[in-house]
């Protein structure tokens, strides 16, 4: 080893779940007393934490193993996560792996690395895994090493629903909660590292429950933590978000004025082969409620193109339902046959090419729709967590319902909640200029960030 601390290299594909993970994953490695370093520089270890969701699994985790070997030869390889769970037989046949750990242990992944000085490569992988995973309540460990002004809080895990495409149940198991105290600490701890927002995250986190108690009172308990100015919530499935979350988030001053709800497809015919729990009628009405109760709220959705049996017609459906809703964006996917669940077993496959136009169309829906959204508030004041500065010089950062806003500042605006006017929308961002900052305002700065994922 060329330092007198070994070197890890943190690298997440996939989710926010997983970065969140990550995180966690850092801040250990980093109280073992590893020196974390960015992902594609030279490194004495990689931990790769995977994600099966596309059928690149396999080839994004063999980049990433080669990459890292070709400025590491010797670092040694660790790989955890969704496609270490599902992918482990053909994984441990890949070269240069020397350690799998399936989703049970995928937290105690530190426990089992070689001590640092005998962190050496293995002829053939150890792995650590199990076909079922257990459905207990968990506590997680330490306070996310994140990277970014924005924290990722694991709250949940694990899914029941068992979506006809989805891998995920089969990933990562049942559905469970984290204990609320132990979810309460880590926030208590990534606000003393400089954090003022979280992102609640978790599989299904609508389906949060712990002792009775739901995803509300939880966010209430979150409130109460001095120093922490915004919670936001990051996707949660149409079907578990009732009224009072809706009335809490009109009336609360930290929720974020927020909601991620995966559609997936505006035809009732395909939402039911999905194995989708709503119907179109559903869904819209519980958009329109929100609408009506959560003003300004920022809404997006998660689109699935060429799931089986989707022809022109439920195409159309789709595509009128996204028009007509007041999404400010979409997350369009392509759907991939993923082994083992229902839908690869159908038969009406979409071809390809009509795959990839439906995609076009949709992405440029959500261009147009996410500019309109931006429109819409120029002239207004909002409040902006500022994140990075891009390359042109503009400090952008996020509102609380999730637009993207840009300004220039001489000023290093990392980590500042200022309030913007916002005076004009430029490619993908609404751009305005600072209002003079008031000394409530200033906070301290995030303590230095690691970037330990990507
Ligand atoms: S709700 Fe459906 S799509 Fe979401 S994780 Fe569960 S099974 Fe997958």
């Amino acid at each position: 080893m060329s330092t007198s601390r070994p070197r890890a290299t943190l690298h997440t594909l996939g989710c926010r779940l997983n970065q969140a993970e990550t995180a966690l994953l850092a801040d250990r490695l980093r109280r073992d007393g590893y020196e974390l370093v960015e992902f594609g520089r030279p490194t004495d270890l990689l931990v790769l934490n995977t994600c099966s969701i596309t059928e690149n699994a396999e080839k994004d985790c063999r980049y990433a193993v080669r990459r890292t070997l070709r400025h590491s030869p010797h670092a040694f390889v660790a790989v955890t996560g969704c496609y270490a769970q599902t992918g482990m037989s053909i994984l441990r046949n890949l070269p240069g792996i020397d350690l799998i750990v399936g989703t049970q242990f995928k937290m105690l992944l530190p426990d089992y690395l070689p001590a640092p000085a005998a962190l050496k490569k293995r002829p053939a992988p150890q792995v650590f895994h199990t076909k079922t995973i257990g459905r207990e309540d968990f506590l997680l460990p330490g306070a996310g090493e994140c990277g970014t002004v924005r924290a990722p809080l694991k709250i949940q895990d694990g899914c029941n629903f068992m979506c006809s495409f989805c891998l995920i149940p089969f990933a990562r198991g049942r559905e469970r909660s984290r204990q609320a105290d132990d979810a309460l600490r880590e926030a208590k701890e990534l606000v003393a590292k400089g954090h003022r927002e979280v992102v609640l995250t978790g599989v299904n986190i609508g389906r949060y429950e712990q002792g009775g108690r739901g995803l509300i009172d939880l966010i209430r308990r979150l409130e109460g933590i001095a120093g922490l100015e915004r919670i936001r919530i990051s996707s949660i499935e149409p079907t578990t978000i009732p009224d009072e979350l809706l009335d809490y988030m009109a009336s609360s001053s930290k929720l974020c004025r927020y909601l991620h709800v995966p559609l997936q497809s505006g035809d009732d015919s395909i939402l039911k082969a999905m194995n989708r729990r709503y119907t179109v009628l559903d869904y819209v009405r519980l958009i329109e409620k929100a609408v009506k109760l959560v003003p300004d709220v920022g809404l997006g959705t998660d689109l699935l193109v060429g799931f089986p049996g989707e022809g022109e017609k439920e195409f159309a459906n789709t595509l009128r339902v996204a028009e007509e809703l007041p999404f400010s964006y979409f997350h369009v996917f392509s759907f991939s046959k993923r082994p083992g669940t229902a839908a690869a077993r159908l038969v009406n496959q979409v071809s390809p090419a009509a795959i990839k136009a439906r995609t076009r169309i949709l992405s440029e829906l959500s261009r147009a729709k996410r500019l309109a959204f931006y429109q819409r508030q120029i002239g207004r004041p909002v409040e902006v967590l500022f994140e990075t500065k891009q390359d042109d010089g503009l400090w952008t950062g996020l509102t609380r319902n999730f637009t993207k806003v840009g300004v220039f500042s001489d000023a290093d605006l990392t980590n500042r909640l200022r309030n913007v006017v916002i005076t004009g929308v430029m490619d993908s961002l609404a751009v305005g200029h600072l209002e003079p900052s008031t000394g409530a305002l200033s906070q301290p700065r995030l303590r230095e960030l690691h970037v330990v994922a990507s």
